[in-house]
């Protein structure tokens, strides 16, 4: 792919002249926060409306072999929903999909059809499925790429198109136009949100998956040089969606 042009978005510039339906699909607990925390903390503040959709709620996010994995979904799950509070989104919906074997499965659309069709989200975020090495330095989890992949792939064409899922339509899920599409983590930016006005919030929010952070006081000084590292910014792919 050529290199896109990055166009940046300053602090206090807004996207949309309108208020948005924002849909936030990602893999795991934690996702939407380190993903693009302070860019959803930043819509908020700009009068949109946001969800969570979580497709695991990341049972294997510990190296305690002695917390039982029930334990660990409920705890993960109640960070996430006290993460949420703190950037501001409104509901958190989670799908019990098994943490580490997420795949972009014709069922697991479906679903995502559903759920889309009932919220009828304006944007959804995800992240970009293409995206093997974050940063070239490690290897992306294949649970983000999943969750990319089979978010593509519910969006167009099945959502919009009322000859997929019949059933559904029955149902009442008639069919519904996401606008747009912002992928997290991309191999190929065209967007970068200028964030520095809602980085404390990001790491406040961030600070609420205790189970996930290790030393509270370490991690708040690694997410400081993190923020001085990207100059306060969050990049996304984003992809404007044809009818
Ligand atoms: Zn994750």
């Amino acid at each position: 792919m050529e290199n896109l042009r990055i166009v940046t978005i300053n602090n206090n510039e807004s996207i949309w002249d309108r208020k948005k339906k924002i849909l936030v699909i990602l893999a795991h607990p934690d996702d939407p926060e380190f993903f693009c925390g302070a860019t959803l903390a930043k819509w908020v503040g700009e009068g949109h409306h946001i969800n969570y959709c979580l497709l695991t709620r990341g049972e294997k996010g510990t190296n305690d072999h002695f917390t039982r994995t029930e334990q660990i979904r409920e705890i993960r799950k109640r960070e996430q929903e006290n993460a949420a509070v703190a950037i501001g989104a409104k509901q958190v919906f989670f799908m019990d999909n098994p943490d580490g074997f997420l795949m972009a499965t014709l069922d697991l659309r479906k679903e995502l059809v559903k759920v889309m069709r009932k919220q009828r989200p304006d944007i959804v975020i995800s992240c970009d499925p293409t995206n093997y090495f974050i940063h070239g330095t490690s290897i992306n989890h294949p649970d983000h790429r999943a969750a990319g992949q089979v978010t593509l792939d519910a969006i167009f064409p099945a959502v919009q198109n009322a000859d997929f899922y019949p059933d559904l339509l029955e149902e009442g899920y008639t069919p519904h136009h996401v606008e747009e599409l912002w992928l997290s983590l991309p191999t190929h930016p065209n967007i970068s949100m200028a964030v520095s006005a809602t980085w404390e919030q990001k790491i406040a929010a961030l600070l609420k998956h205790s189970s996930q952070i290790g030393d509270a006081q370490e991690f708040v000084k690694r997410m400081h040089e993190r923020g001085e590292d990207v100059h306060y910014c969050e990049e996304f792919h984003r992809i404007v969606i044809r009818k």
